[in-house]
């Protein structure tokens, strides 16, 4: 089962894998959202001798593939990164994903890219009877980070979202959603436009320092490089053992349903007041959350779980449509069309990790399953450190390379998902749904 994503995109002809040997001020190594927004935002501060290397495809990784969602923020929460930080420099780290927001928008419209964006905002539903939840969130990102998530009513929530399930929600407007992989595509467009050089099907399989420089290996060519950025989110293997020990390949999943018609709207619609826009987005409080969206052409794209193993697109079908079925019984005979995994990489901190090691190698890894504004963010980042214009921000110093120990680490995170979600499905068997409708 092919992803829809792949399914409903047309791919430019192919980028030429490196051949021979070349030389480029900077090599980025990984063709997703990480390294293509690093090398759209050197061309666009003028450095345009750039090379991106990307083992299979543009957008293979996890920047193809996952669930569409746009909005502020991190893996780890904002409680906890205000925890970690102080207020100043969480609420710095915090809006600097808010503006990748924004510059997203404004990249969509300027090059101009064709990736159903819908800009619809987000719903945060309550999927525990437990009110003060919800409103500590609220009152946390109003008071720390200085945004408005707007309480939605139970019963408003109901009529919009046709289930027992949840107990009321917030609403994030600024937020959107998209085809991740034509978006991912549009910026290697736009990078390849203004200069920057991209090869396909060119593994790196060795870096090799030289001099003041280094020389980036793949099967069948050589770039010399002043800079390298490694960003190979949750893929890369064997090539750069400071980054790939500190974060783990983690697991989610994804599936489209058939086109649903006029039937989309007895799960998903019927716009009540004019506050919520009916094709928002949607996750929920739960520690392994569902997250879906109606999608242009009527289907639902839903995605969930995290879990240490891909799995083949027939049993995620299964799993997904068990959890379909869970909120929106109503959907019984839907058919499911595309069923896919991704891999996230995860670091034990759960933030982002973005900066330079002692080595003089740059990175930007760790983005968890809380990607597209912060790739957005560290491709700005690295830009303009390595265009001479600022330093990355200290407060990113605060979540370095730590080490993640590998098949150990696994384990441990396998069973720590496990205990979080047995905690939530404790919580939901003292307080269960209203009613499943
Ligand atoms: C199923 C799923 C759903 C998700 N949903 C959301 C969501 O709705 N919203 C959100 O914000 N985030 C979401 N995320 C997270 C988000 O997709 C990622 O955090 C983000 O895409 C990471 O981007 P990246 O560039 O670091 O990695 P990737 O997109 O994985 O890119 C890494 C690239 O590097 C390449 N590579 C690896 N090794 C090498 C090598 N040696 N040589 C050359 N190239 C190499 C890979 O082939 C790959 O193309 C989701 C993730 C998944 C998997």
């Amino acid at each position: 089962m092919q992803s829809f994503y792949e399914a409903t995109v047309t791919r430019p002809s192919a980028y030429a894998p490196l051949d021979g040997r070349r030389s480029a001020k900077v090599c980025v190594v990984g063709g997703g959202l990480a390294g293509l927004s690093t090398a759209l935002g050197l061309a666009e501060r003028g450095v345009t001798d750039v090379t991106v290397l990307e083992a299979r495809q543009v957008g293979f990784g996890a920047s193809g593939r996952n669930g569409g969602f746009v909005f502020g923020g991190y893996s780890l929460d904002c409680a906890d990164l205000l925890k970690t930080l102080g207020p100043v420099r969480a609420r710095e780290l915090y809006t600097l994903t808010t503006d990748a927001v924004d510059l997203m928008r404004q990249r969509i419209q300027r090059y101009p890219i064709d990736c159903d964006a819908t800009d619809a905002g987000v719903i945060l539903a309550n999927w525990f009877d437990e009110p003060a939840r919800l409103e500590a969130q609220r009152r946390l990102m109003r008071d720390s980070f200085g945004v408005d998530w707007e309480p939605v009513p139970a019963s408003q929530l109901a009529s919009q979202l046709k289930t027992g399930r949840y107990f009321g929600g917030l609403f994030e407007r600024n937020a959107f959603h998209f085809h991740p992989l034509k978006y991912v595509l549009g910026v290697a467009a736009a990078a390849a436009r203004a200069g920057v050089r991209i090869h396909e099907q060119s593994p790196v399989v060795r870096l090799q320092r030289d001099g003041a420089g280094f020389v980036v290996h793949t099967p069948h060519g050589a770039l010399d490089a002043q800079h390298v950025v490694m960003a190979g989110g949750g893929y890369a293997r064997k090539v750069y053992a400071k980054v790939e020990r500190a974060v783990l390949p983690i697991a989610t999943y994804v599936m489209a349903t058939e086109p649903l018609g006029t039937r989309l709207s007895d799960a998903i619609g019927t716009r009540l007041s004019d506050a919520i826009d009916t094709r928002a987005a949607v996750y929920d409080t739960r520690f392994a959350f569902d997250y879906y969206r109606p999608l242009p052409d009527t289907r639902i794209l839903w995605g969930g779980r995290i879990s240490v193993r891909d799995r083949a697109p027939d049993v995620i079908a299964r799993l997904l449509r068990r959890d379909l079925l869970k909120v929106y019984p109503q959907l019984h005979d839907v058919r499911i069309e595309h069923a896919w995994g991704g891999l996230m990489s995860y670091a034990r901190h759960k933030m982002p990790q973005i900066g330079r090691s002692v080595d003089g190698v740059w990175h930007a890894v760790g983005f968890g399953g809380h990607g597209m504004a912060p790739t957005t963010v560290a491709g700005e980042l690295l830009a303009a450190a390595i265009a001479g214009e600022r330093p990355v921000p200290d407060a990113f110093a605060a979540f370095g390379l730590t080490p993640a120990f590998g098949a150990f680490g696994l384990a441990a995170a396998q069973l720590t998902y496990t205990a979080m979600q047995t905690r939530d499905a404790l919580a939901e068997r003292r307080r269960p749904p209203r009613s499943a409708s």
